[in-house]
């Protein structure tokens, strides 16, 4: 999905933070490049007796603020380059929520739907043979993203177990309930953007009644849907991999997701109480309060970014707009809400499971909500303060927010001022 540029394009928003605080010159050295990228072939029997290779990489970004840590996605466009934009985007993100890692991601060059169940569980088992020497509790910490979901980090967690010969539930998150997952961490991600734009409602000029478009309907989308429409909003636009659907009263979510469950797409609700087909590059232009992007990377661009008429945009995807889009919007008086900080609610519940995990004592549900929206409304409410101080749009402050942070740790080993003295 991405060639070499999507780097460039994450390290211009570095450069832009590191003109609006004064950073040595070391921090800029060290995050601009990821410390280790590590690329494997991993070897599998398919279920036809044939063996087949696919290609897999771990990125370690940084890790000056703890172990690293970030998702795998499994997707046919995979790339070494978008892997480690992705884990540069982990350890601002990271940063951003104050939780004590640094970033990492890793990913499998393969389309999922065309392997069956057991080649997925034998690819997934690879995968951690291949990069058990590389992750671990302390080291570097695994979760689902794009295409993975709780039963491959099940099967993820189960090998480094078997390899190292005891329980480490740590190594990953976002495990099945009954192997050591926490609660609350399923819808986490959409959860934590929900908290997000609620606690910032009035600022942002968003009314009780919103009209919301949700693009990508994986597990973010569809529980940002869930969660808006469980809370008075309007759902009026949703799009998948196959197309688009929109009904201006409404759209009917459990349909939605029943479709999703059985295997289709949202499309194959069309017709059913006034669901109409949109065509999916039409999403953007459709009048709404709120844009929610929740699939790939640079989904919004110089091209539809125009048509963009929301107040607000909530990245629950990584990497959404490109640099020319933020431009765009910003012109046209759209704020946008980061995905450092937007979607940031996913790693922030990884983090209590993996507190859980270490403690061996776990929580209710309750206390997970509770925990996540206390950490979303604080810092979601530092990075609003910054915004408006400094007059930067909201991704500009969020890393703003983030490298001071890791400015901190990285300066607390001394800065060429320091050791010139
Ligand atoms: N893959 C998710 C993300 O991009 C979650 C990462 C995690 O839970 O470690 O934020």
């Amino acid at each position: 999905m991405s060639d070499d540029s999507i780097f460039e394009h994450a390290l211009q928003r570095l450069d832009e933070a590191a003109k609006h605080l004064n950073v040595d010159q070391d921090v800029i050295e060290k995050l601009k490049f990821p410390r280790e990228t590590t690329k494997v072939r991993l070897m599998i029997r398919m279920d036809d007796g044939s063996r087949k290779s696919f290609v897999g990489w771990r990125c370690r970004y940084d890790d000056t603020r703890g172990p690293t840590k970030g998702g795998i996605r499994y997707h046919p466009d995979a790339s070494s380059a978008e892997v480690e934009t992705l884990a540069f985007w982990m350890t601002f993100k990271c940063a951003v929520m104050g939780l004590p890692y640094g970033g990492g991601k890793g990913a499998v060059q393969v389309n999922p739907r065309e392997l069956s169940k057991a080649e997925l569980e034998r690819l997934s088992r690879a995968y951690i043979q291949a990069f058990a020497r590389i992750i671990g509790p302390d080291r570097d910490i695994p979760a689902p993203d794009v295409y993975t979901n709780s039963m491959v980090m099940g099967w993820m967690a189960d090998e480094y177990s078997q390899i190292v010969g005891q329980a480490e539930p740590a190594v990953i998150t976002g495990k099945p309930i009954a192997l050591g997952g926490s609660l609350g961490r399923g819808d986490a991600t959409a959860r934590g953007g929900y908290y997000l734009v609620r606690h910032l409602a009035d600022e942002l000029g968003l009314g009780q009644e919103m009209r919301v478009a949700v693009q990508g309907f994986g597990n973010a989308g569809q529980h940002i849907a869930r969660l808006m429409v469980a809370d008075g909003h309007r759902i009026v636009a949703v799009s998948d991999s196959h197309g688009a659907v929109a009904s201006d009263a409404g759209l009917d979510v459990d349909k939605l997701i029943a479709a999703k469950d059985a295997g289709g797409s949202v499309v194959d609700t069309v017709g059913h109480d006034g669901h109409a087909l949109l065509p999916a590059e039409e999403l953007p232009g459709v009048g709404c309060d709120l844009f929610v992007p929740a699939a790939l990377e640079n989904m919004i661009d110089a091209r539809n970014a125009p048509w963009l008429k929301a107040k607000v945009v909530l990245e629950l995807a990584n990497g959404p707009l490109t640099p020319e889009a933020d431009q765009i919007l910003a012109a046209n008086g759209v704020v946008v809400l980061p995905d450092i900080l937007a979607n940031a609610g996913g790693v922030t519940v990884s983090y209590f499971e993996w507190v859980q995990n270490r403690h061996g004592y776990y929580w209710p549900l309750e206390e997970v909500h509770v925990r996540l929206r206390t950490i979303m409304e604080r810092e979601g409410r530092a990075i609003w303060n910054i915004s408006r101080e400094k007059e930067i749009p909201m991704r500009t402050a969020a890393y703003v927010h983030a490298l001071g942070r890791l400015a901190e740790a990285i300066e607390a080993h001394g800065t060429q001022a320091f050791f010139m003295s």
